[in-house]
């Protein structure tokens, strides 16, 4: 069976239990390894000198899977996304009782479109760690926040000077009209876990709504965190479908892309560079021939790509203004927000076309500068070519975020195409 044969085996609705199951990273990186484990990938816990042929590690937020190639030397594939998306964190002190309401101090995350997180059922996730330090993943996807928009009747001119709302004034949730119940108690109830064993925690909302196939043909999918879930699922799907690959197929899902990536789980941080290290050290390769390994090998950093909407087309450079489902979009930015060279859109434009994958390309207007992805990090850090591409995708940054149906599965050909080249 061919790689792309393999891909149309995947149906959307594997997309939509992805992103229902993962609220947070650490849903991701829970997923990915369950996924990876369903499939004979070996997790280790440490980076020694003898790697399993197909393997992962993971650290929080973050994961790197691999599957090694039989030729020594081999140069790498690499596939990376990230595994956070703009949200609202609940704060370490979070409880407030004011107007006769019980609220929850949070921390904005990220560039969020913050109207979009008004009005909306919100259901709460994420991990407690205990005080022996061990960590236990949570999430609840029920209804128990809200943040409710001020009335129209105390807002007259909303609709005409537009929505302003402060981030530390506005978009505190209620989540209960008494105060019997702290923030800890409700851990407590919903984990199992003594208040006295809660040592620390993160605990993020979402609004608990599933993701949907919608539109009178069913062609577009609504979800939250499709940026950038999208492109981990695709990178995941993609390496436990591929045949013993040319080179040493990898995929790196990082934490924080959304704030920087500077951490010891984002892109900027060492864990990727500790993985290839101890890649070539498994393959018996000396110091040298790792910077050789290095240099020969390629990176796809994937992640989602600004749709035209119909409403706003202005806002889009008129030739490079990449439609939904009309295929992965190839992201160029000569300032270097995104990684793409000449060289490498030569190539990816090759790889697609052997493999019947459509493109097309992004670039952003000269008086609206584009936001950067962990394609420039991973090509400075580590001196390899890196090719920025993802799916189309409106509503970014939203709560609620919308692309179309057929564009992630045509992703899952292109990682898979690129993994196994
Ligand atoms: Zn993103």
């Amino acid at each position: 069976m061919t790689n792309s044969a393999r891909a149309a085996e995947l149906s959307i609705t594997s997309l939509q239990d992805w992103l229902d199951a993962c609220p947070t990273p650490f849903h991701v990186v829970d997923r990915a390894a369950s996924v990876l484990l369903s499939t004979n990938f070996v997790e280790t816990h440490q980076l020694s000198r003898d790697l399993p042929s197909q393997g992962f590690i993971r650290r929080d937020g973050a994961i790197v899977a691999w599957r090694r190639s039989s030729h020594s030397g081999a140069p790498f594939h690499i596939v990376g996304a990230h595994t956070d998306s703009p949200n609202l964190r609940v704060q370490p002190r979070p409880d407030i009782r004011q107007a006769g309401c019980s609220q929850l101090g949070i921390e904005i995350y990220g560039g969020v479109l913050l109207n979009s997180w008004l009005d909306r059922d919100l259901g709460i996730a994420g991990r407690v760690i205990t005080t022996d330090g061990t960590q236990q993943l949570f999430n609840v996807a029920e209804p128990i926040a809200r943040i409710p928009q001020l009335a129209i009747h105390l807002d007259r001119e909303v609709n005409d000077k537009g929505l302003l709302l402060n981030k530390q004034l506005h978009m505190t949730p209620l989540w209960s009209s008494n105060d019997v119940v702290t923030f800890l108690d409700w851990l407590n109830a919903t984990t199992g876990i003594p208040t006295s064993d809660i040592a620390s925690y993160d605990a993020h909302l979402f609004d608990i709504v599933p993701a949907n196939i919608l539109g009178q043909d069913k062609s577009f999918l609504a979800s939250g965190r499709l940026d950038n879930q999208v492109s981990c699922w695709a990178a995941v799907e993609s390496l436990i479908r591929i045949d013993a690959p040319a080179h040493t197929a990898v995929v790196v899902l990082n934490d924080h892309e959304e704030v920087g990536s500077v951490s010891t789980t984002g892109a900027a941080g060492p864990l990727l560079e500790h993985v290839l290290t101890a890649l070539s050290i498994t393959g018996r390769a000396n110091i040298t021939e790792h910077s050789d390994t290095l240099r020969a090998s390629r990176a796809l950093s994937v992640d989602n790509a600004h749709a035209l909407h119909p409403n706003y087309q202005d806002r889009h450079e008129p030739r490079h203004a990449p439609i939904v489902n009309e295929g992965v979009a190839v992201k160029v930015n000569g300032n270097q927000r995104y990684a793409t060279s000449a060289t490498g859109v030569a190539y990816v434009t090759n790889l697609a076309s052997r493999n019947n994958v459509a493109l097309q390309t992004f670039v952003s207007r000269n008086d609206m500068p584009c936001g950067s992805t962990i394609g420039p990090i991973t090509a400075g850090r580590l001196g390899i070519d890196t090719v920025d591409v993802g799916v189309p995708q409106l509503s970014m940054h939203s709560a609620r975020e919308m692309c179309g149906v057929n564009d992630p599965l045509t992703l899952v050909s292109l990682l898979s195409a690129f993994l196994h080249d």
